[in-house]
This record gives C-alpha cells, sequence and structure tokens, in this order.
C-alpha cells in the first residue's frame, strides 16, 4: 500500500533507507570512530570511500567520538560528507584515564625495558588501546545500540556493497566480522597469554565449546612469535576494521575478563592492543562459526589489503596483500584462520 517495492529489492536499491526514515530497514547500528581533531583530512577519506562504496545506500548513523572537544571545522567538515545522520561525542574522562593502580615510575621503567614496541612511549596510545578493549561500548551514546563498525582516519574501501551488512550479521547470527587477520609483535603481548591463562584457571565456565583455542595457540608459521608471546601464536584481526555485536562486549565473560586484564597492568607496563584482547576473547569465549570473514569488502589500511577478485572492486590489486616491503607477506595468518575454523 506505501506503493514501496517488495522485500529484496528494497534492500538492494537502498529504497527504505532515507536517512531521515524512523521505519526504514536499518537495524540497530551505528558506524563508530574515534578519532582526533588533528585527523579531519583523513578521516575524510575514509568517510568519502565508505559512504561511495556503502553506505550511501544504506544511510546508518555515524558516531565519532574523542577524548578532547570536537572543532567546529572537524564537525562542519565531516557532516559535508553524509547525508546520514551524524553525531559528535566525548569520551567521559573516567573511561580514558589511566587507572589508579598504574604507578607512572614503573610505566616509565616499562618504556625503557620494551623501547623497540611500537608507540611504547606513547601514553595515550596505551590509553587509546585499553579504551576500546574495555571501554568504547559503554559509551553513554552508544547505551541503545547493538552493532558498530569500527572505522579509522585513512583506510580506504575498494568495492560496492550492495546488501545491508549489519541485517547481514543480525540475519545470521555473528557476533563478529573482520577482514584482515596478521601476527603482532611478541614483545607487546608478552604476558597477556598468561594473565589469560590465569583468568581461564579460575573461569573455565566461560570457554565455549566451540571455540577457537586452537587458532590462539597455533605455532605453525612462527615459532618465534609463539615462545616470545609466552604460548600465544599472536595472530589477531586487526581492529582497524570489525563489525561486531557490542552484546558480546557487554556480556559478564568479557566484563570479568576485561577487569582482570586491566588490573594485571598491561595496557601499560606492555602494549597490549585492543586487537590481540578482543581476539582472544573472541576466540575463547564465543561461537567461532559466528565470526564471519568479509572477504568481499576490500578494505585497506596501511600496509595491508584485503582485495578480494570482483568487478566490482576498484582501486586495489586483486589478492595483493601488502605495498610494503615483501617480507610483511608472511603476517597474512588468515590461513591460519581458515585450518581451524573454515570460511565461515
Ligand atoms: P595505528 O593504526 O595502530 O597506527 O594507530 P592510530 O594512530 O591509527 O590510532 C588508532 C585509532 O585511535 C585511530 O582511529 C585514531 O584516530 C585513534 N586515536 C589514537 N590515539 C588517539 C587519541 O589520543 N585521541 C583520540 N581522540 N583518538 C586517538
Ligand atoms: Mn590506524
Amino acid at each position: 500500500p506505501t506503493g514501496e517495492p517488495p522485500g529484496l529489492l528494497r534492500r538492494v536499491d537502498g529504497y527504505n533507507y532515507a536517512p531521515d526514515n524512523k521505519k526504514s530497514d536499518r537495524i540497530n547500528a551505528t558506524l563508530l570512530s574515534l578519532v582526533r581533531n588533528s585527523e579531519l583530512k583523513d578521516m575524510l577519506q575514509s568517510v568519502r570511500d565508505l559512504e561511495r562504496t556503502w553506505n550511501h545506500k544504506f544511510n546508518y548513523p555515524w558516531l565519532f567520538l574523542n577524548d578532547e572537544p570536537f572543532t567546529e571545522e572537524f564537525k562542519k567538515g565531516i557532516r559535508a560528507a553524509t547525508k546520514a545522520e551524524v553525531k559528535f561525542e566525548l569520551v567521559p574522562k573516567e573511561h580514558w584515564e589511566v587507572p589508579s593502580w598504574i604507578n607512572d615510575d614503573l610505566y616509565r621503567e616499562s618504556v625503557e625495558v620494551l623501547k623497540d614496541v611500537q608507540y611504547m612511549n606513547k601514553k595515550s596510545y596505551h590509553q587509546m588501546c585499553r579504551w576500546n578493549s574495555g571501554m568504547f561500548y559503554k559509551h553513554p551514546a552508544l547505551k541503545d545500540t547493538q552493532y558498530y563498525w569500527r572505522v579509522e582516519p585513512h583506510v580506504h574501501f575498494f568495492c560496492d556493497v550492495d546488501y545491508d551488512v549489519f541485517r547481514y550479521m543480525q540475519d545470521h547470527n555473528k557476533t563478529y566480522g573482520f577482514t584482515i587477520n596478521i601476527y603482532d609483535s611478541p614483545e607487546s603481548v608478552a604476558g597477556l597469554w598468561p594473565a589469560t591463562q590465569e583468568f581461564i584457571a579460575s573461569n573455565n565456565h566461560y570457554l565455549h565449546p566451540n571455540n577457537a583455542i586452537k587458532w590462539l595457540q597455533d605455532d605453525v608459521n612462527r615459532r618465534e612469535n609463539f615462545e616470545k608471546a609466552n604460548g600465544y601464536s599472536t595472530c589477531h584481526f586487526w581492529s582497524n576494521f570489525e563489525i561486531g555485536d557490542m552484546n558480546f562486549w557487554r556480556s559478564q565473560a568479557y566484563e570479568d575478563y576485561f577487569q582482570h586484564l586491566d588490573r594485571a597492568g598491561g595496557f601499560f607496563y606492555e602494549r597490549w592492543g585492543d586487537a590481540p584482547v578482543h581476539s582472544i576473547a573472541l576466540g575463547l569465549f564465543e561461537d567461532a562459526s559466528k565470526i564471519h570473514w568479509f572477504r568481499d569488502i576490500g578494505y585497506q589500511h596501511i600496509p595491508f589489503f584485503n582485495c578480494p577478485n570482483s568487478p566490482k572492486c576498484s582501486g586495489c590489486q586483486t589478492g595483493r596483500f601488502t605495498d610494503g616491503e615483501q617480507w610483511l607477506n608472511k603476517d597474512d595468518c588468515r590461513p591460519v584462520w581458515f585450518k581451524h575454523v573454515g570460511l565461515g
């Protein structure tokens, strides 16, 4: 009676996805970005790519978060790049600040010891990793939101995607979607697996019967990483891209795990990244079949690509993993994920 085209067609051509349509086919989801004012130009690159390849059809809202107030210039620049709803919010101080039990002298000593770890001496980077691990989904502006797509500044999207990706997650009961899977610097997470084992020892019941612990512990390609990281392969979902269901991060299992890690101090005394933390939690506490490789979303965050073989893609070279040094090709650990879990 409304004269709208039915079902599938509606989803494909985005007919019912007008930005201000309160009854649109959009599900409860948002595009999400933590970003600094100084990164406006790089953020616009990412927003324009994602709008062009996908979001202009679906008009999911954007939420931008920052530990400092956004400037008018930033807001104006971003608003001009999308017709979707856009919000800018501040990260609550208590979510960002260094926890009281972190000792600054000890942190500085750790920086000396681990001086070869990238960003080790940049305290805000540690804060960012901790925030992405255990805080972002607690932001008041996300209180009523279930799914998110994390978008960083200066990333590229290469392929037209014609379906509602969030609806796909919901309809197929997926918790987490990734594009790239790589090995981490083992020095940055030397204590993460031991801390995790300690947690499991007293929280065995949180392990999912269909977990991916074999993937987490597979030493096949990088025996050295496995040893330096004390039993963790360091293979992780590269979290600058994630499409996820925040109910997982909001679960008791993950909250207890995060609190345990936070108390252990490794977000500062080492440089635990949100990517390995998310990956280990997903690998242990979630049903592995609920984790999805978005092979069709062409993506780059320097220096790595996910570039499918499809006429829908342009601007990246099919199958290419890196445009950096050739030795970086061995950082790709997607095959290890597929070996244990399959293509999904
Ligand atoms: P890399 O990808 O690991 O090299 O790290 P990035 O510099 O890209 O940082 C990861 C994400 O966190 C990006 O979205 C940054 O914009 C954001 N970010 C990092 N540090 C800060 C910070 O101090 N403040 C804010 N607001 N965002 C940050
Ligand atoms: Mn980045």
